[in-house]
């Protein structure tokens, strides 16, 4: 099926206030193209080199999400364009993206990684240190970020019970965080769903899925 099948057949089934993100890593700018032929505007990626190749490529009014791992030296180099940052997960990282916000005169809105599955690759914080991160004095002090929400991936299985338990725990985590809002922490966003989980995130409660070979086909 085409990519604008694809995109056609995933958004018919997005209820209200989930936003979807069009997982674009590894795939050629030519198939990012149909996509946005199709009208999609918001596409996700997990390096930082390749997403700034692709937005220069790439119409303008495309909102880039930055999906994957950042190392703090590669900042400066999305932080002219980016508009979501999913996978922040230290404080030491968020300095650096509110020095290079600064320098670039924004805003930048991240989300918090947070750790939920049972596999030691998955990056992210719990829910102690995510209370202690927002509660910094160093954190407050930081004008050129906006927490906007959290982000999760959950264990590679096949066992749907262990997926919704992690889901569920993220949303948790999400509804005991919101007495902690400040000026530059707003939670409005849970990132979780990917191809393969989608459904089930957005019955936990997701508002931002995360979907890649779905719509682009096999990577
Ligand atoms: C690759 C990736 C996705 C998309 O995965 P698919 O299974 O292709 O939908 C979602 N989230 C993250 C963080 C990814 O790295």
């Amino acid at each position: 099926m085409s990519i604008a099948q694809n995109l056609i057949n995933i958004k018919k089934n997005l209820p209200e206030g989930v936003t979807l993100v069009a997982v674009s890593k590894t795939k050629p700018v030519s198939d990012l193209r149909q996509a946005y032929d199709a009208g999609q505007r918001i596409f996700g990626e997990n390096k930082i080199q390749e997403m700034a190749e692709k937005w220069e490529q790439m119409p303008k009014d495309i909102e880039w999400h930055m999906i994957g791992h950042v190392q703090t030296n590669k900042v400066k180099y999305m932080a002219p364009f980016v508009q979501l940052i999913h996978g922040v997960d230290s404080l030491k990282l968020l300095e650096e993206i509110n020095k290079q916000a600064q320098k670039n005169s924004r805003v930048i809105d991240c989300l918090l990684q947070i750790y939920i599955a049972e596999e030691e690759s998955k990056f992210g914080l719990d829910e102690i240190e995510v209370e202690n991160l927002l509660q910094s004095t160093s954190f407050k002090q930081m004008d050129n970020i906006r927490i906007v929400g959290l982000m999760g991936m959950a264990t590679f299985t096949d066992n749907h019970n262990q997926i919704k338990k992690e889901f569920t725990h993220l949303k948790s985590i999400f509804d005991n965080l919101q007495k902690l809002e400040t000026n530059n922490c707003q939670l409005n966003t849970i990132s979780m769903g990917m191809s393969g989980d989608y459904p089930l995130a957005i019955e936990c409660g997701s508002t931002l899925v995360r979907i890649g070979s779905s719509i682009f086909g096999g990577r």
